[in-house]
């Protein structure tokens, strides 16, 4: 037998909002993209470990496990262009053996009963990491641990206690029946968890008002090989390095996440939308770093990443008279700025901007977890579409920019390549920022070769000029390398053996 399993972000279903912007994109890449990719890969039938299979089917009931290869093969991988590529070109890594998805009542006995000696438990939310996490090497026997059981509301004094398996979007649900937030708006929000934003330290759209997930979460509960850790729900603690220090970024190697006792904040009812021009990148990053008040979304994007935005996101009859309306403004090959706060009055506004409307900043949230899609689109017409993103201070954005922009350059020159990079900053900070590169490369021949070489000189730019590993994704597999390497076997004494690898 065969199995056709989706390898794209969104499973293709996001696609059908974008696909009469797929033409402007292609035309202004300039590639001739060779043939079409469905987005699914194929896999010929795996073989079963029957001694797991008993063992598994003595601790659980068998709607709690799977060995079907569908399962084991969509809990094997995330969403990064790494694991996208290598599913495009059929040379995808050893799936686990088994999946499993306990609930409140069955994960103690399972934990109790694996031997961390013999098998490695790897928790699985949204799988949308794309730091190839979920993407194994040989040595233990590899269990996917399913969270989608871990489910649990329970109101608290101004917070909240939400199972680990709760999506964003399911999570939100629920609060704004009763009127609240809890403001983590990443643009996986539709499909990733509570628990693996926790696991990550993931950050959302709106982090000027809300934070990461360090600021938003008040305390968790979670299970390692020696059984529960104690909970506490407490405001603050001295307690060195406590729980929620173990789960913020762990990756599934310190232990399962169950619960997150998070800040609850009341909904927004009143937004203020606008958007702006600056004459280019370089002015608009030097007005932000002035400002003194950030609305709940800032977002600048360079003068590339402008251009094509403008191209793909206003496909619309508006188009033609909102473009001379940027052309007699001068603002056409300029940095658009995007501004939301949830709340009127407008917040301070940046000097020596040109006022573009509220347009852009409404297309922007319409479509604020359906872009990826775009994404979609390229992989199928052959491209590699791949993002990088870092933090840095204020004096140091542009000239990071700037150096990974010409490193970036230099590389598909070598590489004899063709490619596209842009960037944006949003996630902003009294000290500096978040930088965000988008880049499409295209080679007919050694893919991987390509999209390895390209993300490695961005990530030694990054690293000489004194920047994050990574802001938000994290490091996982593919980044572990680039920090300090005296950091590495500290973390690796705090893994849980039940949950990582050696
Ligand atoms: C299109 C797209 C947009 C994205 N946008 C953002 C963004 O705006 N901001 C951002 O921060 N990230 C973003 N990401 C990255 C990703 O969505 C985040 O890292 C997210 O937090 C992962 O959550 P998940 O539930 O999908 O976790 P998974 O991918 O399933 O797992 C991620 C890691 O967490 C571990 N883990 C998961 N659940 C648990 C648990 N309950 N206990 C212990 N460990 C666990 C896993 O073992 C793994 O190491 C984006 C990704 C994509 C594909």
């Amino acid at each position: 037998m065969v199995s056709q399993i989706p390898a794209l972000y969104g499973s293709g279903k996001l696609e059908s909002r974008y696909m009469f912007k797929a033409h402007s994109i292609e035309k202004l890449l300039m590639f001739n993209g060779n043939g079409e990719w469905d987005g699914s890969f194929r896999v010929r039938e795996l073989s079963k470990n029957e001694k797991l299979r008993k063992l598994l089917s003595s601790i659980l009931p068998p709607d709690q496990y799977s060995f079907s290869d569908e399962d084991r093969i969509s809990y094997s991988f995330g969403k990064s262009s790494i694991e996208i590529l290598a599913a495009r070109l059929g040379k995808t890594t050893e799936p686990v053996e088994a999946v499993v998805s306990p609930d409140y009542g069955t994960i103690e006995k399972l934990i109790k009963e694996l031997d961390p000696k013999k098998y490695q438990l790897i928790p699985v939310g949204g799988a949308s990491n794309v730091t190839g996490d979920l993407s194994y090497s040989k040595g233990k026997v590899k269990i996917a641990l399913s969270t989608k059981n871990f489910k649990r509301v329970d109101f608290r004094e101004n917070y909240v206690i939400l199972g680990s398996g709760h999506t964003g979007l399911e999570a939100e649900n629920i609060l704004h029946e009763y009127g609240f937030t809890i403001g983590n708006f990443p643009e996986s929000f539709e499909y990733s968890t509570i628990g693996g934003w926790v696991a990550t330290k993931a950050i959302g759209q709106e982090s000027n008002q809300y934070g990461g997930m360090e600021n938003i979460i008040i305390g968790v509960k979670m299970i390692g090989s020696e059984g529960f850790f104690r909970e506490e729900y407490v405001p603050r603690n001295s307690e060195g390095m406590d729980l929620k220090a173990l789960a913020l970024g762990g990756e599934g190697k310190t232990g399962l996440i169950t619960d997150v006792a998070l800040k609850l904040h009341k909904t927004p009812t009143r937004r203020f939308f606008n958007s702006y021009f600056f004459r280019n990148y370089e002015e608009g990053i030097k007005q932000i770093s002035k400002m003194k008040f950030y609305p709940s979304v800032l977002r600048l994007s360079d003068e590339i990443e402008t251009s094509i935005s403008l191209d793909a996101e206003f496909n619309t009859p508006l188009k033609k008279l909102y473009e001379g309306y940027l052309k007699i403004t001068g603002a056409r090959n300029g940095s658009m700025l995007i501004m939301i706060n949830n709340n009127l009055p407008p917040p301070e506004i940046p000097r020596k901007v040109i006022n573009a409307g509220k347009y852009p900043a409404k297309q922007w949230i319409e479509g604020r977890y359906s872009r990826p899609a775009l994404g979609n689109i390229l992989w199928k017409k052959g491209m590699i579409p791949d993002t990088l993103e870092t933090s840095t201070t204020w004096s140091n954005l542009y000239n990071v920019h700037r150096a990974v922009r010409q490193r970036f350059t230099d590389q598909i020159e070598e590489e004899q390549a063709k490619g596209i990079i842009m960037s944006h900053i949003s996630h902003i900070y009294s000290s500096g920022a978040c930088i965000y590169f988008t880049f499409v490369i295209w080679r007919e021949e050694e893919q991987m070769k390509l999209l390895e070489s390209v993300r490695d000189a961005i990530m030694r730019e990054f690293i000489e000029n004194g920047c994050a590993v990574s802001h938000h994704h994290g490091p996982g597999r593919y980044l572990e390398r680039y920090l300090d390497e005296k950091i590495t076997p500290i973390r690796k004494r705090i893994y849980d053996p039940l949950f990582s690898e050696d």
